[in-house]
C-alpha cells in the first residue's frame, strides 16, 4: 500500500475515533473497576419524569433508551477496538491492509470502505 493511501486511512481512522469516543462518552462511561481497558458500561438515562410510583423513580421510557444504549455501547466498544488495532498497525509492524485470518493482502476497496477491516472479504464470509 502507497504512503499515502496509508496517511489518508489514518486520518480518517483518528476521525472516526474521535467521533466514536464521543459518541460513547454520551452514552456510556468507561468502566475503570474491573480493568478491562476499552470497556465501557452504558449510564443509565434519567429524565425526571418520575410519574411511575411503581417503577422506584424509572420511567418506561428511561428503560427503553437504556436498552438501546446497551446494545449501543456494544456496538461502539466494538468498533472503536477495531480501529484502535488499526492505527496500531499502521505505527507499528508493516501488517496493515492484510488479512488477520489468511496473511493475504486486503483490496484497496474494502480498506477504501472500511479502513479498520481485519479480513479479507473471503475471510469474512
Ligand atoms: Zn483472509
Amino acid at each position: 500500500m502507497e504512503d499515502k493511501t496509508k496517511e489518508d486511512l489514518r486520518k480518517r481512522l483518528l476521525k472516526e475515533k474521535e467521533a466514536t469516543e464521543k459518541g460513547l462518552g454520551v452514552i456510556s462511561k468507561r468502566d475503570v473497576e474491573d480493568h478491562v481497558p476499552g470497556d465501557f458500561d452504558p449510564k443509565f438515562p434519567n429524565y425526571g419524569d418520575d410519574n411511575y410510583p411503581e417503577m422506584d423513580g424509572v420511567s418506561p421510557g428511561e428503560v427503553a433508551d437504556y436498552l438501546v444504549r446497551v446494545y449501543d455501547t456494544g456496538e461502539l466498544e466494538s468498533r472503536l477496538n477495531d480501529i484502535q488495532a488499526a492505527l496500531e498497525k499502521l505505527d507499528g509492524d508493516d501488517n496493515f491492509g492484510y488479512c488477520e485470518k489468511c496473511n493475504e493482502s486486503i483490496d484497496n476497496a474494502r480498506m477504501q470502505a472500511n479502513p479498520a477491516a481485519r479480513t479479507c472479504m473471503n475471510c469474512a464470509k
